[in-house]
């Protein structure tokens, strides 16, 4: 089953509830993993399920990004706030560069994260 990883900064949690609406019918044919407080906002707001690592500056990027070196996730959005240095910055660095290593792909705005989602709905139902 396709696997994707859903994080948003705090400034960004608005967003990724509004991402996540508008795309509730596929993401509910996917399987959801996200960072703690990301989690539980998607799961309280939404209808989906969602596995929820530890919250990001404990170490739920970490966990995410190991998920990443198995090759278990078949995406990432992850909307980070551009305009605020976070706390846990260096182990956000270890997740973009994971992804990299690993051509997992990553979408870091809300218009990447709709291609993203796009192409996992054509790979997922080609028409
Ligand atoms: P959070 O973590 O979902 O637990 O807030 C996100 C982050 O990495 O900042």
């Amino acid at each position: 089953m396709t696997r994707l990883a859903l994080i948003a900064h705090d400034e960004e949690k608005p967003e990724i509830i509004d991402l996540v609406h508008a795309y509730e019918d596929l993401l509910a044919t996917i399987d959801l993993v996200g960072t703690g407080t990301t989690g539980k906002r998607i799961a309280d707001e939404t209808d989906l399920t969602i596995e929820r690592k530890e919250s990001g500056p404990v170490g739920g990027d970490l966990m995410i990004g190991a998920e990443i070196a198995e090759n278990r996730l078949d995406g990432v959005i992850f909307l980070r706030d551009p305009l605020a240095a976070q706390p846990h910055e260096p182990d956000i660095s270890a997740l973009l560069r994971i992804c990299d290593v690993h051509d997992t792909p990553l979408a870091t705005t809300r218009s990447s994260a709709e291609f993203l989602l796009e192409g996992l709905d054509r790979r997922i139902d080609p028409k």
